[in-house]
């Protein structure tokens, strides 16, 4: 099965972080023979400067034909790139999986949780208006979505230490996040094996830093899963390895959680990593909707060459190494062919 993937680099060392993850790519090709097209859809500032859109038809028509979207970070028309895809590809479910790598500094080295943020609603539908001299916004917390986003974080349970912990605020927030939690308290009766727990977010963020290596899987709405989801990358590593994936019923999108890091762009400075491991996303989504076993074994494979890297001493600056991006990628393609 050939499996059909969009590029956009983006802006910033998006090119770099890109060209490092191709290589990885490649080598990946190689070893595990998938059959992958790859298709240029560009997008960004640049895009926006040339083209006179960030995201233009051309562009969208590629990513609507492929499976999924590979993603570097855009500068500062990442809003109109990003919102125009999730919703234009229903992509309801944010993924950030925090793990703690070896041989990097983390917070704790048993730290492996999954942040499932819906995607769609709450205080981010950009219902926003000015009354006089005020201004108030408007959070929606839909049943469907609430019933969607709760049996996909249940099912990822499932597969993991099975253990879920719902955030909220519904002592204040009664309606909206009183139905949010009754809906994750109804979706819950179907997964019996899943234990489930219930957290004021405010206590989250506490126990985040307190115990992070109890939790397994976060289900939450979108401004708290965005807000929490920084919070757990900085426990292990920072951005520069943080992955992350927008999943729709058939299309996922795959980028690093930073941003365009104009500050260390085109000095070969930027930690490839997080794109890499959101290529490795891509791979495990590819192996399980897809039902793909080379995609999985290929996904199991970069983490290897990731930590192999990272314990050969080859990290970027933040890291405290003085190893470059294209370093970083040749060493993990290396280790992948070795
Ligand atoms: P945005 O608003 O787009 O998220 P930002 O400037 O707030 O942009 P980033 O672009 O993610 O955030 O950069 C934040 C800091 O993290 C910068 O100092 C940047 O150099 C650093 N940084 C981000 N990504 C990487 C990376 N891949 N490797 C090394 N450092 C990074």
């Amino acid at each position: 099965m050939a499996h059909k993937i969009a590029l956009m680099k983006g802006d910033g060392i998006g090119a770099e972080v890109m060209e490092a993850a191709l290589q990885v790519l490649g080598a990946i090709q190689e070893r595990f023979q998938i059959e992958m097209i790859l298709t240029d859809a560009p997008g960004g500032d640049t895009t926006l400067t040339e083209e006179g859109s960030a995201l233009p038809p051309d562009s969208l028509q590629v990513i609507r034909d492929s499976d999924a979207l590979l993603k570097g970070p855009v500068g500062e028309s990442a809003l109109d790139v990003i919102v125009k895809l999730r919703q234009d590809l229903d992509l309801f479910a944010n993924l950030r999986p925090l793990k703690a790598l070896p041989h990097i500094p983390s917070f704790r080295d048993d730290i492996d949780l999954l942040i499932v943020r819906e995607n769609t609603e709450g205080l981010y539908v950009g219902m926003e208006f000015e009354v006089g001299d005020n201004a108030l916004a408007l959070r929606l917390i839909s049943r469907g979505a609430s019933v969607r986003i709760a049996e996909y974080a249940f099912k990822m349970a499932s597969r993991r230490r099975k253990k879920i912990v719902m955030v909220h605020k519904a002592n204040v927030l009664r309606k909206t996040d009183g139905l949010f939690s009754n809906v994750v308290k109804e979706v819950s009766t179907k997964f019996p094996q899943v234990e489930l727990e219930s957290m004021y977010v405010d206590a989250c963020a506490m126990n985040l830093i307190r115990n992070p290596e109890s939790f397994d899987v976060i289900v939450t709405t979108n401004m708290f899963g965005d807000i929490l989801s920084d919070e757990a990358a900085q426990l292990v590593g920072g951005l520069g390895v943080a992955p992350s994936a927008n999943i729709g019923t058939s299309f996922g999108l795959f980028e690093p959680v930073h941003g365009a890091a104009p500050d260390i762009a085109g000095k070969g400075q930027a930690n490839p990593i997080a794109m890499i491991l959101s290529m490795k996303m891509m791979l495990s989504w590819f192996g399980e909707s897809r039902e793909d076993d080379s995609c999985n074994e290929a996904a199991s494979a970069v983490e290897k060459a990731v930590i192999n890297t990272l314990q050969g001493g080859i990290r970027t600056p933040e890291l405290g190494g003085t190893s470059t991006t294209n370093d970083v990628g040749k060493a993990i393609s290396s280790s992948l062919l070795s």
